[in-house]
């Protein structure tokens, strides 16, 4: 690669578009792990949440704590997002004592998209009644699939009727923002056990839908008993198949795939989750949260004594800043998995000339648009003729499909350079 700036200059000058915006906050608690996950949590037990369990009032201080100490920037919070673990085991005063928090040391901006993780069969009316008049104003729910064999395959603490009586509660409360998640590729899954899921998430009328195919992680229960595309598990085919029959099924049910797994009604895409994808600052707060701020990444410690340490000690984000290397390629990975796909004005004309000629191959397959500034079609050959302006993006569904194969190939062109 040529010894010149990456990115152009407008875009990588520590401006507005460098300062967070949003925060991602872990709440690492859960009634038991699931199979198939690595996340940073820790087990509480059935029957277990924020009012009878002391852990979880000990982290929702700690946590406090760290935002309390975390340095400010001249923005108000847009965005905010709780994930887990299942933060809907907060009670409902733990989660104002956390935004009170996040009010009096960044301020919450009055049209904030406030999003919150919940898992069927967590929850009572009075509790999500009290989240919303706290602002929260989007509702995730953790429904996976919908067959009781699979969910207990899986290890999740929730049945199929949970799902229902969880969605009813959210709409006795005028829930008007809910996202589901499903997990394709499980064990056992066969393709019309997902087609029924897909159809039934769709009757339920989520104004979003997150499809998540299985990954294994080593050090999971799956991990160590299945091998990826081996029986129980479906083959890479059928894996492959499962994508597409969601592009169709969740399109054709007025849903937009705006990125490589999530679908959205017009104006519902995550606007929390819109930060990552286009490589902008975000904080991170709780244990084994990460954060992007003034171009370091970091990941807080991973176990409850660690973190508290970290937080007694400072909070000090110590991480090196990034290469402008990594920031390209961070770029384009991100980029690459919106619809939208990514700006090539972006880059210096060097840098979009290698990146054409990484994708030619898999432009020819089918894999890759190419758009002009008016979004009309351009070969490659024209996209190098042309002063690189438009954008490029991933077919749908094959080129998401096969995004990987793709992105090893831009890696390997810049390492080569
Ligand atoms: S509920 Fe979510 S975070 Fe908790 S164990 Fe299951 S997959 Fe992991």
């Amino acid at each position: 690669m040529p010894n010149t700036t990456i990115l152009e200059e407008k875009k990588t000058s520590r401006g507005d578009g460098d300062i967070p915006r949003g925060a991602y906050i872990h709440i690492p608690f859960c009634r038991r792990r699931c199979y198939y996950c690595d996340f940073p949590i820790s087990v509480t037990g059935d029957g277990r949440n924020g009012t009878n369990f002391n852990a979880i009032a000990e982290y929702t201080d700690i946590l406090c704590q760290e935002i309390e100490i975390t340095p400010k920037d001249r923005y108000k919070l847009e965005t905010l997002f709780f994930g887990g673990g299942t933060p809907s085991l907060l009670s409902v005063p733990q989660l104002e004592q956390i935004l009170v928090t996040l009010e009096r040391c960044f301020g919450i901006d009055s049209h904030a998209e406030i999003s919150m993780e919940v898992d069927p069969g967590t929850f009572t009316q009075s509790q999500v009644q009290g989240y919303r008049d706290l602002g929260v104003n989007r509702f995730s729910l953790g429904v996976q699939a919908f067959q009781d064999e699979l969910l207990q395959r899986c290890g999740r603490s929730h049945r199929v009727q949970d799902i229902f009586t969880a969605i009813d509660l959210l709409r006795q409360i005028e829930a008007d923002n809910i996202s589901l998640d499903l997990i394709s590729g499980l064990p056992e899954q066969t393709l019309p056990q997902w087609q029924f899921s897909l159809n039934s998430a769709c009757d339920l009328s989520p104004e979003h839908l997150s499809c998540y195919d299985l990954v294994l992680e080593p050090v999971t229960a799956f991990g160590k008993q299945f091998q990826p595309g081996e029986s129980p598990l479906p083959s890479d085919e059928h894996t492959a198949q499962m994508y597409r029959m969601a592009q169709e099924t969740l399109t054709q049910n007025g849903l937009e795939h705006y990125e490589i797994s999530n679908y959205g009604k017009a104006g519902f895409q995550c606007r929390h989750n819109r930060l990552y994808w286009e490589n902008r600052s975000y904080y991170g707060f709780g244990m084994g949260a990460a954060s992007y701020t003034q171009n370091r990444r970091f990941t807080r410690p991973r176990t409850r004594k660690d973190y508290y340490t970290w937080v007694q000690k400072g909070a000090k984000i110590e991480s090196p800043e990034l290469s402008e290397r990594d920031r390209l390629l961070e770029t384009l990975m991100l980029g690459l998995r919106l619809a939208d796909g990514i700006q090539l004005e972006q880059f210096n004309p060097d840098i979009a000339r290698a990146i054409a000629a990484a994708i030619e191959p898999y432009y020819q397959k089918g894999w890759l648009v190419c758009l002009n500034s008016q979004n009309e079609p351009l070969s490659v050959s024209h996209y190098l003729a042309s002063s690189h302006c438009g954008k490029l993006r991933l077919s749908d569904p094959e080129g998401f499909l096969f995004s990987n194969t793709i992105l090893t190939a831009f890696f390997e062109q810049f390492d080569d350079n």
